[in-house]
């Protein structure tokens, strides 16, 4: 394929080797709804209204105490530990680290865990990215004890794309480290959220790592990006709900795209959307069903 000049220069590309090796054994829709969140696409070019690097203004300064720290919610905050992914979503909400990244100024744990020393009303940080699971199992485990040693830290959540894009990442050394974290810090609660947009990414080696975490105890969820062309209709996505409950994930959010640059041609307006969603609801059972929301700088509110 020849990309345009400006489309290879202004965003990085990647495509984990797994991906690329399933989707030989995916039937041509399925193909193409995987490989078309990851290839780039001259669309991203367009200039679009309302569409620009920072749509929810995570670097503003009033929640973006450190480079590499988001600060909205009272109780909880955002650590973005790396610009590094398995693959790069072309609608990525923090393109601006992943596929924009040139490399940004990092903080060290002790100095964020001095911050939230001082606020303890923090009781959770999300282990976030990038992907966190681009970090070795010894890096991830290091920074992971210096927030848990916290007496308000309580919740340590992982967002992570890697179980469906590079399950090798959820290798035995990471699963040994998170036992030996629970081990050290009884009384502290661990999850996983994974972006996963289509039912063919929960495949047997995501599922077969899916159920190596819950064997430790810990709870996994799922967010969806809602795509044109994608997952864009209630049938695709009760597929996807039910293979996530099967596989052992609790559906929890269905996000209505933000607005990042490059990324409008992936948007389903708020008209087919919504009518999707009532669609979706009679297609599953409750417990299967994700909240439809979509994002802001104050947080996440219904659609
Ligand atoms: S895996 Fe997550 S952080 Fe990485 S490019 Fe995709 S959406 Fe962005």
């Amino acid at each position: 394929m020849t990309l345009h000049p400006e489309l290879e220069r202004r965003f990085r590309t990647r495509i984990s080797p797994f991906v690329r090796r399933q989707i030989e054994s995916l039937d041509a829709d399925a193909a193409t709804a995987l490989l078309s969140q990851f290839e780039p696409d001259e669309r991203e070019l367009l200039e679009v209204p309302d569409f620009n690097d920072d749509p929810l203004h995570e670097d503003d300064v009033d929640i973006h105490p450190f480079p590499d720290v988001v600060h909205k919610y009272r109780s909880k905050i955002l650590y973005l530990t790396t610009d590094e992914c398995p693959v790069y979503c072309r609608y990525c909400t923090r393109k601006r680290k992943t596929l924009l990244s040139e490399g940004h100024a990092h903080s060290s744990p002790a100095e964020i865990a001095a911050y939230i020393a001082a606020r303890p009303e923090i009781q959770e940080i999300i282990f976030s990215g990038g992907d966190p699971l681009m970090l070795t199992p010894t890096d991830l485990a290091d920074r992971a004890r210096v927030f848990l040693s916290l007496p308000n830290i309580r919740f340590l959540r992982f967002h992570t794309r890697a179980f469906t894009t590079a399950p090798g990442l959820v290798s035995e050394k990471l699963l040994g480290v998170l036992s030996a974290l629970q081990a050290q810090f009884t009384g502290k609660f661990f999850a996983f959220v994974l972006h996963v947009n289509t039912a063919a990414e929960v495949s047997a080696e995501a599922a077969a790592k899916i159920q190596a975490v819950r064997r430790l105890g810990i709870p996994l969820y799922a967010q969806t990006v809602l795509l044109r062309e994608i997952n864009d209709t209630a049938a695709k996505l009760a597929a996807l709900c039910t293979a996530l409950i099967a596989a052992g994930v609790q559906p929890y959010y269905l996000h209505q795209l933000d607005h990042v640059t490059g990324s409008a041609h992936f948007e389903v307006t708020e008209t087919e959307a919504k009518a999707i969603y009532a669609e979706l609801r009679l297609r599953v059972p409750p417990y299967m069903l994700p909240r439809f929301v979509r994002d802001s700088k104050q947080g996440k509110y219904p659609v």
